[in-house]
């Protein structure tokens, strides 16, 4: 397959996008406080704010829909994606629901109590939120290596400190730990993966003390075929035997299907155990919708059990991984700083070493994902200051995550790789001229501090 490095798919119906003027542009911009989050996606060259919801799906995909079952109970689209989940996380008790956080409040619901703790690598927002609400504490414990976007290479930033693990559940004592949750990839620090040895042995760690493991799953196939390149061992299993293996460590798993679902909507909750299994179905009636489609239609259901299996694809993974590495590498050509090795679903930038003349509290990194849509009509999301800032509950101080990044988050099977030369020719320029960008003001925060990137108002500096 030597000269086979082209994407592993043809077009067959396409979507335009349009062409537009940076006046038009610095316009829009002003119009929406800075936050690229209030500007109309047809205004958009290329799309890199999210890798959630947005896949292209396949003739195949497209075609099971047309047998999407909808009736209420028991449709036969609901036994298909239940046989396709199966197959691939091994696991017998299949939940749907409407979105991955959805599956992410059931499982909060089910496993967080008042006054106790999740360990995490990283955890995910959205269960971070419902963690809070249901007044548990989310500990993020990845690596050091994780944490620090100039370390040198490590193939398994994701992993969980299993000292820092092992030190809490002492301190606090096991009863006071809730659950253990795993994100796999690992989103905030880069879609970094998690090694089969680490989840492994932080399932052996948490069930010494009888706490539970959950595994965030949205990246699950990307995961896995990080595992299969680079852990010693697996290098000759499939992406299933690796993606089932993964989930024998833990107990329950969640999912949402907009990432390796390949599908635009969709979330599941899956577990080994009947008990859990049976809550959550009664959560997904009151939330959700009947146990058979948790919110979901028939005929997205059946999109959903034939993405997975697509997901698992090898040459789509190939593909798929290798868009970001090869973003990366155009990207290091031209000297802009970026998070290494690449990961899943994206490359991220470092905010601080691309501006290091913007300190974090003028929001170096949103000003660079203003920049990139100003100068190219790329929409990038800033994971920085703005978005993992926070304040110290008694003094309202303000607290700087120890990540400033910008990540150029990539569509699976959307954007060709002349798209991306395109990314990378607009911030190489920008890294040449990056001493004439000043900071920004945060002028508008919204309600909601935690969920503030969505809904802030900048100003330039
Ligand atoms: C996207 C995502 C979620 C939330 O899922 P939605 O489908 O957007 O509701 C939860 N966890 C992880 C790791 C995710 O990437």
């Amino acid at each position: 397959m030597k000269y086979m490095t082209a994407e592993p798919f043809r077009i067959k119906m396409v979507e335009p996008i349009k062409k537009t003027t940076k006046e038009q542009r610095q316009q829009w911009l002003k119009e929406a406080q800075y936050n690229v989050f209030k500007i109309r996606a047809e205004n958009v060259y290329i799309d890199c704010i999210t890798d959630s919801g947005t896949s292209a799906m396949s003739q195949n995909q497209w075609s099971a829909m047309f047998q999407g079952d909808e009736s209420y109970a028991g449709c036969s689209s609901f036994y298909r994606l239940q046989e396709s989940v199966q197959d691939v996380f091994g696991m017998p008790f299949v939940q749907p629901t409407h979105q991955g956080r959805a599956a992410d409040y059931i499982m909060a619901k089910i496993y967080c109590r008042p006054g106790t703790y999740a360990i995490g690598n990283m955890h995910f927002d959205t269960f971070r939120g419902n963690a809070e609400i249901l007044g548990a504490t989310p500990v993020d414990y990845a690596i050091d290596e994780g944490q620090d976007p100039t370390s040198d290479y490590h193939p398994f930033k994701g992993n969980i400190d299993l000292e820092k693990m092992e030190q809490l559940i002492k301190t606090k004592g096991p009863e006071n730990i809730c659950v253990v949750i795993i994100t796999v990839t690992c989103n905030n620090n880069g879609g970094q993966p998690v090694s089969m040895q680490n989840i492994r042995e932080v399932s052996e760690l948490a069930g010494k003390h009888g706490i539970p493991v959950v595994i965030d799953a949205a990246r699950l196939a990307e995961n896995a075929y990080f595992i299969q390149q680079r852990e010693p061992g697996y290098e000759n299993k499939s992406i299933k035997e690796i993606t089932r293996e993964m989930f024998s460590y833990c107990e329950t798993a969640t999912m949402s299907s907009k990432k390796d679902g390949l599908v635009n909507i969709g979330g599941l909750f899956v577990t080994r155990n009947e008990d859990v299994y049976l809550q959550a179905n009664q959560l997904a009636i009151v939330h959700e919708g009947f146990i058979t489609y948790g919110g979901m239609s028939g005929r997205d259901m059946d999109a959903l059990a034939v993405g997975l299996q697509e997901a698992c694809d090898p040459q789509y993974l190939e593909y798929r991984i290798g868009q970001a590495k090869y973003l990366g590498d155009l990207l290091k050509a031209r000297g802009v700083p970026i998070i290494e090795p690449t990961g899943g679903h994206g490359v991220y930038v470092d905010g601080r070493r691309f501006f290091p003349h913007i300190p974090q509290h003028e929001f170096p990194s949103q000003r660079l994902v203003c920049a990139l849509y100003e100068e190219a009509g790329v929409r990038a999301v800033e994971l920085g200051a703005c978005a993992f800032g926070s304040k110290d509950k008694e003094t309202g101080e303000p607290i700087w995550p120890k990540l400033e990044t910008m990540r150029i988050a990539l569509s699976r099977r959307v954007y060709t790789n002349s798209h991306l030369e395109v990314i990378a020719n607009a911030l190489g320029d920008i890294y040449e001229n990056r001493d004439q960008y000043r900071g920004m003001k945060l002028v508008y925060e919204g309600p909601i501090l935690a969920l503030r990137h969505f809904t802030a108002g900048f100003e330039l500096l």
